[in-house]
């Protein structure tokens, strides 16, 4: 074997296994398999660099201290009682847990979904069922653990039948998210679904439009993608999705390395 055919293959097997963990055959039918292609031959890499060079120009840099690990921890750690003991609409009465968030305390990616369901009431961890199933695969085909990134949603509490949030809940929860933000300092801002980009970026378009903008909240980077529930329900959206979170990953490398 050639070294080229040896890298084929190995790019082969490395595609078919994140197709596999996403569970589309898209990538094998629509010819991501083959080598690393030159940024001309592939639109998306063209595009992800376009895209990544205008983001990287439109950041504004936080003026705010770096914290350190133990700051961050500390500050969570008070925030989250804050969140637990929280009462301030109409959720609190039929909640279970109040789900703070989870993960590195240090991430230089934060994941922003919806509200918790069934499962994450239950057991005061968000994505932890079937589409929190789904999200970390999405997040180990780009290499990444959830141990490295953090993971919350805009609201703390479940809404009952899991309805979309409700204008007053999501004004009354926002605080928490902000203060999250401003504690966790991430590098990007993943916003999972329409009603996390909604919040975050004050911004009604549709999702698809937001998906193609670069975006920023305080400065920070957000790249906006399908909700994993959506993906489960509509799998023709992994593809989009996984173009998404190339671009996060090539983002987040971008701004870690220089
Ligand atoms: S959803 Fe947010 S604002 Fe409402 S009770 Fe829960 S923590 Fe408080």
């Amino acid at each position: 074997m050639t070294d080229s055919v040896e890298k084929i293959a190995a790019d082969l097997a490395k595609y078919l296994r994140r197709e596999q963990e996403l569970g589309t055959s898209l990538y094998f039918n629509e010819g991501i398999i083959n080598k690393e292609p030159e940024a001309d031959q592939d639109p998306f890499i063209a595009d992800c660099s376009d895209f990544v060079a205008k983001a990287i120009t439109q950041i504004t840099p936080s003026t705010a201290a770096e914290l350190s690990l133990e700051e961050k921890t500390t500050q969570l750690a008070e925030l989250n009682k804050q969140v637990a003991a929280c009462e301030q609409c109409k959720l609190a009465p039929g909640r279970t847990n109040t789900v703070f968030g989870t993960g590195n305390p240090d991430a230089n990616i934060v994941f922003v979904g919806e509200a918790p369901g069934r499962d994450e009431d239950l057991q005061g961890k968000p994505f932890v069922g079937r589409s929190g199933q789904l999200l970390t695969k999405i997040i180990s085909a780009i290499d990444y653990s959830r141990d490295d990134v953090f993971i919350c949603n805009i609201l703390k509490c479940r809404p009952p039948e899991n309805r979309d949030p409700a204008k007053d809940e999501v004004q009354a929860c926002e605080p928490f998210l902000q203060k999250q933000l401003e504690i966790l300092q991430p590098k990007v801002i993943c916003c999972l679904g329409r009603h996390a980009a909604m919040t975050l970026l004050r911004d009604k378009s549709s999702l698809k439009d937001m998906r193609l903008k670069a975006q920023f909240y305080q400065g920070i980077p957000v790249i906006v993608t399908y909700h994993p529930a959506a993906l489960l329900r509509n799998p023709n959206w992994k593809r989009p999705c996984w173009d998404d979170v190339r671009k996060l990953k090539a983002l987040h490398d971008e701004l870690v390395n220089k």
